[in-house]
């Protein structure tokens, strides 16, 4: 869409008024274009209708910078209107007439291009013009193991990739012919409509269906490539993943995507990298979360444990008297960061106390003889039992005999 803002009755209206086109955008007379193009970006930064919604004194500001942008970045508009002021644009004798100035050129598209496709996050207009157009991105996407991301790696990725045909050299034009200008966009690759909206009289700019945007057709078909200009073959194509690199996450290869239109550069590929969940190892941003188990021995006594990491086992040592849920920091055993490999996050491990089970009758014992001279609960907890729990506990004796005569086995 661009604004047409300068409808011939209003403007002969405004003829009197109008503030000098220099003024507007606060610039000298002797500007320079990156001057120019400098004061506009700030003032249509500031006064443009989405970053001012409802504010009609903006949305006037806003058209006043555009339309004198517009006229002033034309070299050829801006020596008529140092001539002959806005009488140059207003229809009147001597001036360039109403056709003067309008937005129609490509000029304007590629400045709000500049402006808008990074200040507000919209999509950026393709030129108005069939010049070189970078080609379209391919999106891709890659699987690899929780340690590849931490360690980085390299895949390679087969993919469809098309190429400008060797025959007619991107044409699609039979060898020995040459494609013609398009009849229905005659050549500009585009279609302007017109129609009402926010701003006033609005253009809608199309690419031309008969072309396809490139303003050239082809009468006679290169048989190699049936006329589309391009042939597609299978590529390998290495892709390095830095370590440290997060589940859907994307790396861009520049110039691996589609062919660009009319000399313009490829575009790219964008890898898009799903890390598998690891069985044990848990990421939170840099750091691995993990548990690991100890016997109550260790626990109780102290002693060394061997802890999986990310790089390995690496030998921990665990403190007399070890609580269950006590987390063990191993410094810089985490994930890299991204930018610089060498800062790496740290590996969280929480001490889990295993709970025997499968007892021998004599580790049973043992255990009892432990308890007897720990507090002896076991006991205490025999004198608070109820009747029914000893009922269950008779009944349940003969399993246990059972038991002590399998453990024997
Ligand atoms: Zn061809
Ligand atoms: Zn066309």
């Amino acid at each position: 869409m661009v604004p047409l803002t300068n409808r011939k009755g209003k403007n002969k209206e405004m003829a009197e008024t109008k503030r000098d086109y220099y003024e507007v955008l606060g610039v000298p007379k002797d500007a320079d274009e990156a001057a120019l193009k400098k004061a506009y970006r700030v003032l249509a930064k500031k006064y443009h209708p989405d970053a001012n919604p409802g504010d009609k004194e903006a949305e006037a500001k806003f058209k006043e910078a555009s339309e004198a942008y517009s006229v002033l970045s034309d070299p050829e508009k801006r020596k008529k209107y140092d001539q002959f002021g806005h009488a140059a644009f207003d229809g009147g004798a001597g001036g360039a007439g109403y056709g003067g100035f309008d937005f129609n050129g490509a000029d304007m598209g590629d400045i709000f291009g500049d402006i808008f496709g990074d200040l507000f996050g919209g999509s950026r207009r393709g030129g108005t013009s069939n010049g070189p157009m970078k080609g379209a991105n391919i999106r891709k996407s890659v699987r690899i193991t929780f340690e590849e991301a931490v360690h980085g790696c390299e895949k390679e990725l087969e993919l469809v990739l098309k190429d400008p045909c060797e025959d007619c050299h991107g044409t699609g034009a039979k060898p020995g012919t040459s494609p013609e200008t398009c009849p229905k966009c005659g050549g500009r690759g585009q279609i302007v409509y017109t129609s009402q909206s926010f701003f006033g009289t609005v253009q809608n700019v199309q690419t031309c269906p008969t072309c396809g945007g490139s303003g050239k057709v082809v009468k006679e078909k290169c048989p190699k490539c049936a006329g589309t200009g391009y042939t597609a073959s299978k590529k390998k194509i290495k892709v390095t993943i830095p370590a440290g690199i997060d589940n859907g996450q994307s790396i861009r290869i520049r110039e691996k995507g589609e062919p660009g239109v009319n000399g313009g550069p490829r575009g790219d590929l964008l890898v898009e990298v799903n890390v598998s969940r690891h069985p044990i190892f848990q990421r939170v941003d840099m750091n691995i979360l993990s548990t690991v188990s100890i016997s109550f021995a260790i626990a109780a006594l102290g002693g060394e444990i061997k802890i999986p990491t990310v790089d390995g086992d690496v030998v921990c040592t665990i403190k007399p008297g070890t609580k269950t849920g006590t987390k063990v920091r191993l410094t810089g055993k985490g994930v890299p960061s991204l930018r610089n490999s060498q800062v790496r996050g740290d590996h969280l491990v929480t001490v889990v106390i295993q709970t025997p089970d499968h007892l021998s009758a004599e580790a049973k014992e043992a255990l009892r003889r432990f308890d007897e001279l720990t507090g002896n609960t076991l006991k205490r907890s025999e004198n608070t039992e109820t009747a029914e729990d000893k009922k269950s506990k008779k009944k349940s004796f003969k399993e246990k005999v059972k038991e002590v005569f399998e453990d024997k086995e």
